[in-house]
């Protein structure tokens, strides 16, 4: 059996990556491991199912990796949150902060209607800015939010606490 910590030696650690300073999680170790990928999606498969989500969002584009799949083995529906200029119909925008700049995500105006409990999917959890937009958008809609899941969670910064309170947050792997 594929556990946690076999996943977690699949990722690999890039140091100074995309800038000075930052040790990036990179996943494409994992997923190019049939068995590590198998357990990642089975895995967070068995935490998400918790939630009662009724459809599955996937934020661009690491968040497709993982969300897709997991909309999948669900038996869900699956709806992208993506960049900018991306999706070709009406959309709601959310602007969030970067370290450097800002950065925006859309969602199509009419993924969600108000009965919905998507549960929002990516791959990783560092300052929160990412997900806190995801989970406006999802706002914007009059959904309400299942719960959040990550694959990894960066425990050192303060990503959770961007979340809106009270809606479950997962992650496979601490670091
Ligand atoms: P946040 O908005 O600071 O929480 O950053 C999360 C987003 O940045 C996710 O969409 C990730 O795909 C990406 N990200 C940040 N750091 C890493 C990393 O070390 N490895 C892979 N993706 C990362």
């Amino acid at each position: 059996m594929t556990t946690t910590a076999d996943i977690q030696a699949l990722i690999r650690e890039i140091p100074d990556f995309p800038q000075p300073g930052i040790l990036f999680r990179d996943i494409t170790t994992l997923l190019k491991d049939a068995d590590g990928l198998k357990a990642s999606i089975d895995l967070m498969a068995e935490q998400a199912v918790q939630y009662q989500p009724d459809c599955i969002i996937g934020i661009e584009s690491r968040g497709f990796i993982f969300g897709m799949p997991l909309a999948y083995q669900l038996g869900l529906s699956f709806i992208p949150v993506r960049k900018p200029g991306k999706l070709p119909a009406a959309v709601h925008q959310v602007s969030y902060d970067l370290e450097y700049g800002q950065d925006s995500l859309e969602i199509h105006q009419d993924a969600l209607q108000p009965h919905h409990r998507p549960l929002i999917v990516d791959d990783l959890l560092a300052t929160g800015g990412t997900a806190a937009a995801a989970a406006q958008l999802v706002q914007k809609t009059g959904a309400t939010i299942a719960g959040f899941s990550f694959l990894i969670e960066l425990t050192d910064l303060p990503g959770r606490q961007k979340l809106p309170e009270g809606i479950p947050v997962n992650a496979l792997i601490s670091y």
